[in-house]
This record gives C-alpha cells, sequence and structure tokens, in this order.
C-alpha cells in the first residue's frame, strides 16, 4: 500500500465510524439532554447550578436547550458531508469531538449543582476511550486536553460563583480521572497495534506469504490476543502447506512457484548469480491414464514429483505447474549445471520401477532447460525459453534434455507470442 492509499483508507474509515456514531449521537443527544431537562422541569432533580445562579433556572434550562440542539445540528451536518464526500479529515474528527466535549460540560454548568461535576468526568471517560478505540492516540490526547479545559473552566467558573468551596478535591478528583484515561486508553491503544499486527500477517497470508511470526515474546501482559497470535503461529506452517503446496504430487503449486521463485530470483540478483528454469513434461502420459486407468494415473503423478523433488538440489524450487507438467528453478547454476541437473533427472526416471505401474511400464520425461543472469524479469523469460526447449525434446523424439540457444524456433507460426517474445531478446 502507498502512502497515498493509506491515507484515503484511514480517511475512509474515519468517515464510516463519524458516520455510524453520529446516529449515536443524535439518540444521546435527545435522549440525556431532553431527559436532564425534564427531569429539571418536573422538580425530581436540584434546580441549583451555576448558570441557574447567573441566569435563573429557566433561561439556564432554555440556554442548555439551545446548545443541544446546536449540538445536533453540528454533528448532522458533519454526517452529511462524510456521507457525501466518503472521508473525513482529523480535523473533521476533532470538530466532532470538542463539539462532544463542550455539549456535556454546558449540560454540567447551566443544569447540574457543582457538587455533581464528577458526572461529567463519567461521560468524558466513556468519549475518551471511544476515541482511543476507533481515532487513535494523537486524537485522544486532543480530547483529553478538551476535558482538562473546559472541566477546570466549570470548576473554576462555580468557584467564582462561589458555589464551590473546595475546587482542591475536584481537581484531584479530576487527575485520578485523567491517570485512569491514560491508563485505560494505553491499554486499548496496545491491544489495537497488536491487532493492526495481526490483520497485517494475515493480509500477508492471503498473499501465501508465511514468513513473519507474531512475536508472542513481545506481549509483556499476554492476553487473547496473545492467544491468537500464537494460534496464528501453529497454523502458519499447515497454512502455507495448503496454500502454497499441489496435495497430489507434494510439489509446490503455480502460487508456491511464483512466490518462492520472486524470493530466490531477490536473492540471486543481489549474489550477481546465474539462475536456470527448468521445464519438465512427462512423456506419453496419456498412455498411462489409457493402459492403467486416472486412479493410477494420480498415483503416477505422486511418485513422479516426489521423484523430482529427491533428485533436485536442496535450494531448488521444485512446483507442478500443469497436469503431468513440473518446473523447476535452480539459482546459481549456469547452462552446465542446469544441464546436469537434467540428466540427473531423466536418469533417475529410467532407473526407477514405478510401484504405481507395478513396475510394468518405464517412465521417461522431456526436459527444456534454459539459464540467464538474474533479473527482475527473468523467470517470465526464462519459462518462455524453456518452454521452446522442452517443445523440441518433444519433436526430437522425447526422454531427452534440450538447453535454449538464441534464435531457436520451436514453434512454427509467427504469431507465438512466445516466438515474438524471443525474436525481441538478445
Ligand atoms: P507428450 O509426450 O507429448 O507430453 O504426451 P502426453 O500423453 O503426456 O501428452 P500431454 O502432455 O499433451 O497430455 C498429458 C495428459 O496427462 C493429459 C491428461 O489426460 C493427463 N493428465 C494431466 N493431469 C493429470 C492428472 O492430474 N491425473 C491424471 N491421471 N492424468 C492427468
Ligand atoms: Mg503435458
Ligand atoms: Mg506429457
Amino acid at each position: 500500500m502507498t502512502e497515498a492509499t493509506h491515507a484515503a483508507s484511514d480517511a475512509a474509515s474515519r468517515a464510516d465510524v463519524l458516520r455510524w456514531q453520529g446516529g449515536y449521537r443524535h439518540g444521546l443527544a435527545v435522549a440525556v439532554a431532553g431527559g436532564a431537562l425534564l427531569l429539571r422541569a418536573l422538580g425530581v432533580v436540584s434546580a441549583q447550578s451555576v448558570g441557574a445562579a447567573w441566569y435563573g433556572a429557566r433561561t439556564a434550562s432554555e440556554l442548555f436547550a439551545l446548545a443541544a440542539l446546536l449540538y445536533i445540528a453540528i454533528t448532522a451536518v458533519i454526517r452529511w458531508r462524510t456521507r457525501r464526500a466518503h472521508a473525513a479529515s482529523r480535523a473533521l474528527v476533532r470538530i466532532q469531538l470538542a463539539a462532544d466535549v463542550l455539549v456535556v460540560h454546558a449540560c454540567a454548568l447551566m443544569l447540574t449543582p457543582p457538587s455533581q461535576f464528577d458526572r461529567t468526568l463519567i461521560i468524558s471517560m466513556f468519549l475518551v476511550q471511544f476515541t482511543q478505540l476507533y481515532f487513535g492516540w494523537r486524537t485522544t490526547l486532543f480530547e483529553l486536553a478538551a476535558v482538562a479545559v473546559s472541566y477546570t473552566t466549570i470548576v473554576t467558573l462555580a468557584y467564582r460563583a462561589n458555589m464551590m468551596s473546595s475546587p482542591s478535591e475536584q481537581l484531584w478528583t479530576f487527575a485520578l480521572f485523567c491517570l485512569g484515561s491514560l491508563a485505560y486508553a494505553w491499554m486499548l491503544g496496545h491491544q489495537g497495534v497488536r491487532m493492526k499486527r495481526l490483520t497485517h500477517l494475515f493480509e500477508k497470508a492471503r498473499e501465501g506469504d508465511f514468513d513473519e511470526p507474531y512475536e508472542d515474546g513481545r506481549d509483556k501482559f499476554p492476553d487473547y490476543i496473545t492467544q491468537i497470535g500464537r494460534a496464528y503461529n501453529e497454523l502458519r506452517g499447515h497454512l502455507e502447506t495448503i496454500i502454497l503446496t499441489d496435495p497430489l504430487s507434494g510439489c509446490f503449486n503455480r502460487r508456491g512457484f511464483a512466490q518462492l521463485t520472486e524470493r530466490e530470483i531477490s536473492r540471486s540478483i543481489r549474489a550477481k548469480w546465474r539462475v536456470a528454469i527448468l521445464a519438465l513434461d512427462v512423456d506419453h502420459f496419456k498412455r498411462i491414464n489409457d493402459d492403467f486407468g486416472h486412479l493410477t494415473g494420480d498415483e503416477a503423478i505422486k511418485e513422479i514429483g516426489a521423484l523430482i523433488r529427491e533428485t533436485a538440489r536442496a535450494g531448488d524450487v521444485v512446483a507442478r505447474t500443469g497436469g503431468e507438467e513440473f518446473s523447476i528453478l535452480a539459482p546459481d547454476t549456469d547452462e552446465a549445471g542446469a544441464m546436469h541437473l537434467a540428466g540427473r533427472v531423466m536418469q533417475a526416471f529410467r532407473e526407477r520401477s514405478f510401484t504405481s505401474l507395478r513396475g510394468q511400464m518405464p517412465i521417461t520425461i522431456s526436459i527444456g532447460v534454459a539459464s540467464d543472469d538474474a533479473s527482475a524479469d527473468v523467470v517470465c523469460i526464462l519459462t518462455a525459453r524453456a518452454d521452446e526447449a522442452l517443445y523440441v525434446a518433444k519433436r526430437n523424439g522425447r526422454d531427452q534434455a534440450v538447453l535454449w540457444q538464441t534464435g531457436m524456433r520451436a514453434f512454427d507460426t509467427g504469431s507465438s507470442r512466445v516466438s515474438r517474445e524471443m525474436e525481441r531478446m538478445p
């Protein structure tokens, strides 16, 4: 993912969150503000508040109702904008969060007796944790700062209105609130980082890359995320086998071949090696199916896969790339080395008595060989060349290996893709 696509996906996910949270904000604003005003009107809760001391209880209630309506309007505009743009900037998120904090403190100032200001901190605690969960650390610290400014403001105003004898008690409560909020937000943030790491590992696994394990040793306080990570580590080997291996022959499949060759080629480019590709096709395999049936044919493919793997070197990548077609990528191998390897494979076939065929039929194999200096597109080039050489080996009577050479023409039709590519090659 490039930086630009990363930023776009972040903006889209912020918009998503603001959109769905907007619905809850509206519902809560109506329920809490309406509930507070109703309880106040019914005289169920105390009419004492800083706002009431300034303007009288009725005007204080009206002012808060106005603030609540303004909050609902701001939230509606933000929802409308994010729905239209499918993206939300960090600034837009912060406007919404500042509005949350302000409306909560406006409620405290206009409707709540200063002795009950702690209620504001309970609600702020939820706001801060939700922010950490959905918007990350920096925005959480912004929101905590907004709470600090708003809370100390209402405490100061209550003190000035002679409605609070000891603001230091409130500030001590506030200090504890900050400590608790930060500790909990840190824990959520830590979990978020590890969840992201797991998501990244699963995304790589989807591409067939199982290289990186979940490093559970880095979890100072192991928890359920650590357990998921450990389960992933246990599954890693099985998943790799399932996704990258052909179950019949036990060799890599096309996906495995593509992934392993990519890794080998990067290494070979750094080491300035030559690399070789061998294209193998079993001779007259149809006859095996015709004479022994498809099930026996499958058993033969199993044996053939095992034989090629046994004969190749440890660092070679052996894959079943078609029905009875195989490919070998041999790193650090020039033409002579590749032809030597091809000879060894053919000899192994000649000497093997295949148990699936009860030793009644020999199997031979034809091989096309190509080698070149490692480069970014060498696999593509060498595969085309090895296919050409394989075709020549078939045409020349099978059970042989042919090395690709410049000017080799395996396909008669000038329209062949491979032929055209070859013409462009030096
Ligand atoms: P050639 O020497 O020209 O390669 O002759 P061939 O008979 O091997 O011909 P070709 O490569 O064109 O065809 C391969 C045959 O192998 C076709 C198909 O019936 C058989 N085959 C391919 N995949 C499988 C498989 O998974 N199981 C079985 N039993 N047979 C397969
Ligand atoms: Mg074939
Ligand atoms: Mg064949």
